[in-house]
């Protein structure tokens, strides 16, 4: 199923070059710095059940597809909230996905999911309503083997190490469960805050008190509150072995308020009456006092905005969260940054990195801002653009602008195990083949374009993220 010139130029010698820079980078290890992998995964070592457990129920990607036609949800075995009926026999949700294969023609979840089949459980036949059974049972087989445990597999994929993404609320078991067992594999966490510095994420108030409770300080007050937040930071570096923490909000505003201003909309907040433009006021608080501490703390700080989440209240209240209906919208940054690069943005010890799910804003924003200011470094092309054309326009867009240097390497975010392989693959090959035209149109020396081919690999992602 996969041709060794995959993703690589049509053009001869394009072609030639990008198949010796890909020779350089295919076997080097996988950085993985920012992603949703379950770290009990690794704590357990336990078999993962079935084929359906795999590839189906933990992946928006793969069921929002196939929702958007008409197949329900609850056919595909997502878990209800309200612990009703949905389908458990996991080869019927298998046998689902596979008579709707057609569906999946032309996305990267095609080329991710074809390339774990074939070169992590050697599968050399395409997914058909004809072969499915046969596939699911050459794929359960595998998972009953030892080889396919969670950290054998960790070793197999030539990971070398893997952010998960927690919570401040978690208590972070499952990654002193890893370090206590010994095993050699690197799990990180990265801390996520969003549960307590969102007054519209659900639960705000429990999550401040709980909060509290956590880290015996009185989040009831706003001094208590930060001093909570930098001790979980602490806790996660230490803990967790954290390097990174990471922000999704709607938007990228930030402010710089007095503190009478923001401990007035603290209050608000955890009083329930604050309104939607003052929950953004807030959030965007938050992000310059989260900066604030990552120059204290050195945790690298990542901002993920710009996603509509739950655009969906039916699939929401079903459902939950992370069900494939969060919708990217137009993304302002220019202005949204500025009180926070007055405050940090020439400090070359900060490392901010950006991502945009509005492509529009590479070229315009993203990139003369990460070109200028020393705080300021782009993420790759994110979710809905992880893909090959998104990245190829990615780089277009922003290399004459912002360089190689100012962007991180590669990130999966992914909760698909499996995939990580494949998307790093993707990544590997799109960027060659694009140093591989640089080199062609003589804009770039190989042996720069080969050095830079294991920048963008490996090097420049374990920089970045201090890895
Ligand atoms: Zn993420």
């Amino acid at each position: 199923m996969l041709h060794p010139d995959r993703l690589f130029p049509s053009d001869p010698t394009q072609r030639a070059i990008a198949r010796r820079l890909y020779s350089e980078v295919s076997a080097l290890p996988i950085v993985s710095p920012h992603g949703h992998t379950d770290p009990s995964w690794f704590a357990k070592d336990e078999a993962f059940p079935d084929p359906a457990a795999l590839f189906v129920k933990p992946d928006h990607y793969a069921f929002r597809m196939l929702y958007s036609q008409g197949i329900s949800m609850e056919s595909l075995g997502v878990p209800r909230k309200d612990g009703g009926p949905v389908e458990t026999d996991s080869r019927k949700i298998w046998r689902l996905l596979a008579a709707n294969w057609h569906l999946f023609r032309g996305t990267p979840t095609r080329m991710w999911l074809d390339h774990a089949f074939e070169t992590v459980f050697g599968v050399t036949e395409r997914l058909s309503a004809e072969s499915a059974d046969r596939i699911y049972d050459q794929i359960e087989a595998c998972l009953r083997t030892p080889e396919y445990r969670p950290r054998a597999l960790f070793e197999r994929f030539n990971i070398e190490v893997l952010a998960t993404t927690e919570s401040p609320l978690d208590p972070l078991e499952h990654h002193k469960a890893i370090r206590a067992s010994g095993w050699k594999g690197r799990v990180v966490t990265a801390f996520r805050p969003d549960p307590v510095v969102d007054p519209e994420f659900e639960g705000f108030q429990a999550n401040v008190e709980q909060l509290g409770a956590i880290t015996g300080e009185n989040t009831l007050g706003w001094t208590g509150y930060l001093a909570a937040l930098a001790n979980r930071r602490r806790t996660f570096k230490e803990v967790g072995g954290a390097t990174s923490t990471d922000h999704g909000h709607p938007t990228a505003l930030t402010a710089d308020l007095s503190r009478a201003e923001a401990e007035a909309l603290f209050d608000k907040a955890l009083r329930g009456t604050i309104t939607a433009a003052e929950a953004e006021l807030f959030r965007g608080q938050m992000l310059t006092e989260m900066a604030k501490m990552s120059l204290e703390d050195g945790l690298v700080m990542q901002i993920h905005p710009g996603s509509f989440r739950n655009h969906n209240p039916v699939v929401f209240d079903r459902f939950g969260r992370d069900k494939g209906a969060d919708i990217p919208s137009q993304t302002e940054y220019v202005r949204a940054l500025k009180p926070l690069l007055d405050r940090f943005g020439n400090e070359a010890k900060l490392t901010i990195i950006l991502f945009t799910l509005d492509e529009t804003s590479y070229s315009r924003e993203l990139a003369p801002l990460a070109g200028h200011y020393p705080a300021l470094r782009l993420g790759p092309s994110w979710w809905f653009h992880d893909s090959p054309e998104g990245m190829r326009r990615f780089r277009e867009m922003v290399t004459e602008t912002a360089g190689f240097y100012n962007t991180v390497g590669f990130n999966d975010d992914t909760r698909a195990f499996c995939s990580i392989p494949a998307r790093h693959d993707v990544a590997r090959r799109i960027d060659v083949a694009f140093l591989a035209r640089l080199v062609a149109e003589h804009r770039l020396d190989e042996d720069e374009a080969a050095e830079l081919a294991v920048d963008l690999a490996y090097r420049l992602a374990k920089n970045a993220y201090k890895l």
